[in-house]
């Protein structure tokens, strides 16, 4: 197979070249395949789906983590659903919490991107906690409370079918502090509008304060992509950014206000 391909209709989608296969295996839950692009760099597919790629990742990592944790003054424990690559790790590790709890069910995603990806060291990192399990289950049954939770989770097919559930939300709600924040990454507002309006419907009966944003993301379907923030306290286009990490590629306080402001509206 010279190129990789995803369909995002049955007649389009996007390639690219393969210039350098590095794994290519199936694991209990899925299919991982990893391979080089000259022009991308590492791109790391599951189930024949893009998941990131090293060029283009930082609209996705910055916009899913950022947003949230720059409100919040003092942001102590966070939990990640999915996030196996590791990437949102590594930007939430910019805003010096004292812990992460990372929820991803299939060990291999992490073991491959420790080795291949350059931020693979934010395993090692003694704030952050690694639960192999199912994040679906983990949030039933855990018995802590989080300043914050990002679900980074693949798309909707697979292993992460069920966190699209309303139960799956209703025990998120109960594991976040009173002054919590939740955000999803939301899918594809040229493809998947019809899961969106799902997300909302779900969670606007839960959370105060339910908004969508975007940021592009050049090799996901339609190049951008929606997330959506969720809290019972903070309002992303009122309360106050505490904190924006140096050298960021992409979020800003300019763009913090934008992508609410777009997002809303798409
Ligand atoms: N940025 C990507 C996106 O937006 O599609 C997601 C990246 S990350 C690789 C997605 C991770 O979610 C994968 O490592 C996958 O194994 C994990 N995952 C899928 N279902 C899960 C579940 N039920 N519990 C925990 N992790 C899950």
């Amino acid at each position: 197979m010279k190129e990789f391909r995803e369909y995002h209709t049955k007649n389009s989608g996007i390639f690219f070249k393969i210039d350098k296969v590095i794994y290519n295996k199936k694991s209990k839950f899925q299919k991982i395949f990893l391979f080089e692009n000259k022009n991308f760099g590492k791109i790391l597919t599951l189930d024949g789906l893009l998941m990131l790629t090293e060029k283009d990742e930082y609209f996705y990592h910055e916009s899913i983590t950022h947003p949230a944790l720059s409100l919040i003054s003092k942001p102590e424990k966070i939990l990640v659903i999915g996030g196996g690559d590791g990437k949102a790790i590594y930007e939430i590790l910019k805003h010096n919490p004292k812990e992460i709890h990372v929820v991803e069910i299939d060990k291999e995603v992490i073991e491959i991107s420790k080795k291949n990806f350059k931020w693979g060291n934010v395993f090692e990192n003694k704030k952050v906690k690694i639960f192999i399990d199912d994040g679906y289950e983990f949030v039933k049954k855990t018995k802590e409370k989080y300043d914050a939770i990002i679900v980074d989770s693949s798309d909707p097919i697979g292993p992460a079918k069920k966190l699209y559930r309303k139960e799956f939300y209703l025990n998120l709600k109960n594991i976040l502090k009173k002054k919590g924040i939740l955000v999803m990454q939301a899918e594809s507002p040229i493809y998947h509008k019809k899961i969106q309006r799902k997300i909302y419907k779900e969670l606007k009966k839960i959370f105060k304060i339910c908004k969508f944003y975007f940021s592009p993301v050049p090799t996901y379907p339609g190049g951008i992509w929606l997330y959506i923030f969720c809290s019972d306290f903070y309002d992303p286009l009122k309360s106050k950014i505490k904190r924006i990490p140096k050298n960021l590629k992409f979020y800003s306080e300019k763009i913090h206000r934008a992508i609410f402001e777009i997002g809303e509206n798409l």
